[in-house]
């Protein structure tokens, strides 16, 4: 009952004269609750989630309204995820987005909204296993070619690129699973002189850098160091405006829709974005220069690190490393090494604010050759550490005892 009531308050509102609730009246009652409207002034300082299938449709002439940004139906569009899509961007220097279910679902959608029939990509051998495979697997049934280059041949991307046929090259700024920093300001200007489009997985780079750099389109899976608590899958797509508005229409028609409820989590995971990514990165070189001074570590891949090979790019791209450290293992295998570690977890994701360790050979390069794996540093006793939040030195002793 209703404060003050002394009928079920939906007789009251019902208006009906005898205590019984007819039931048809209860039904349309519970379907219609009461509107609560606020003063301007008065305004939630967390904004409510729009946790709605649909919106109520205007006339025609409301339709148009120049001032507001109006709404049909989630799937094609949600102030939660607008919310979300502008804050993004414009953290990653981009003038619009648009938001995915997954990151996976970010990828497909760029790569099936840009690319059409007998069109050709151009693709890193180093980047994530999905996205090689969703261009060889699924783009390729729909006649579109692709020619996988390596970081390690500097040239190999503008020797790949076909004239006339290369539509886009994808990359990723640090590659997943080793951790080796792509030159984005360059393959950027070479896909720019070469009239094609530049799209770069931002992912492990981490969503506030490399923008500025002349990239045309930036994917993310949000359900790393964005979201940063593993547990929300989101994926987002940032670029001008014009490529936004290429991507939308197929956002809606493949239906990768991120839940209102889970572009909220990811919202509100950004407000404590940069103290963890900072967090990360400082705990990560940590780990990193302890693990290369180990006698059973054979090498350690960390852009942060001094000795990198990519270190002096990524001091040149980077402000803050990121939270990824990867390693080969002297003579240990990298998966039962995983599973004696008890403060990192064995797991596949990274980014969020447990650490995980993920034995990295059949997880992500079980569709290389083995020279590919090789040139990459890849083996059994290869070994990707996700670094969280918990103190350094914990995550220090852990693997001290794991070795
Ligand atoms: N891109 C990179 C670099 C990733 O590491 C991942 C997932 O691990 C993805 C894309 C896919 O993201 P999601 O798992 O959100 O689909």
């Amino acid at each position: 009952m209703r404060a003050g009531c002394v009928k079920p308050w939906y007789l009251l509102a019902m208006n009906e004269p005898d205590q019984k609730c007819s039931p048809s009246a209860l039904s349309t009652v519970v379907n219609h609750p009461p509107r609560i409207s606020l003063e301007a002034w008065n305004r939630p300082l967390t904004d409510p989630i729009y946790q709605t299938v649909k919106f109520a449709t205007g006339t025609s002439e409301q339709k148009h309204s120049a001032e507001h940004e109006t709404f049909l139906y989630t799937r094609a569009g949600n102030p939660s995820l607008r919310q979300l899509e502008k804050l993004l961007a414009e953290v990653q220097g981009c003038e619009d987005g648009v938001v995915f279910a997954s990151g996976m679902g970010a990828i497909s959608a760029v790569l099936l909204a840009l690319l059409d029939q007998g069109d050709h990509v151009v693709v890193l051998q180093e980047a994530y296993l999905p996205s090689r495979s969703f261009i060889r697997t699924v783009l390729s049934r729909f006649g579109v070619n692709h020619t996988l280059v390596s970081l390690a041949s500097p040239g190999s991307i503008e020797q790949a690129i076909v004239p006339g046929k290369t539509k886009l090259v994808f990359f990723e700024s640090i590659s997943n699973p080793m951790v080796r920093m792509s030159d984005v300001a360059a393959i950027a200007e070479v896909a720019r002189r070469m009239g094609v489009l530049s799209v770069v997985d931002n992912t492990f780079a981490g969503i506030h850098q490399l923008g500025g750099l002349g990239v045309d389109v930036f994917v993310h899976s949000l359900t790393k160091f964005v979201n940063g608590h593993g547990d929300v899958l989101a994926g987002g797509v940032f670029a001008k405006s014009e490529l936004i508005e290429r991507i939308r229409p197929l956002a809606n028609l493949l239906g990768a829709t991120l839940d209102p409820h889970a572009a909220f989590l990811v919202m509100r995971g950004m407000k404590t974005y940069p103290l963890r990514f900072e967090q990360h990165s400082r705990s990560a070189l940590k780990v990193a220069e302890w693990l290369e001074r180990h006698p059973k570590v054979e090498k350690v891949f960390y852009p942060g690190l001094p000795s990198d090979p990519c270190h002096e790019l990524a001091k040149r791209q980077l402000n803050g490393f990121g939270g990824v450290v990867s390693m080969n293992l002297r003579d240990q295998d990298a998966e039962s090494f995983t599973h004696r570690l008890k403060i990192f977890q064995p797991g596949t994701s990274l980014g969020s604010n447990e650490s995980l360790a993920t034995a990295i050979e059949f997880l992500y390069a079980r569709d290389l050759t083995a020279e590919q794996r090789r040139a990459q540093g890849i083996s059994g006793r290869s070994v990707r550490l996700s670094i969280g939040l918990e103190a350094a030195e914990d995550l220090i002793r852990d693997l001290d005892a794991a070795l």
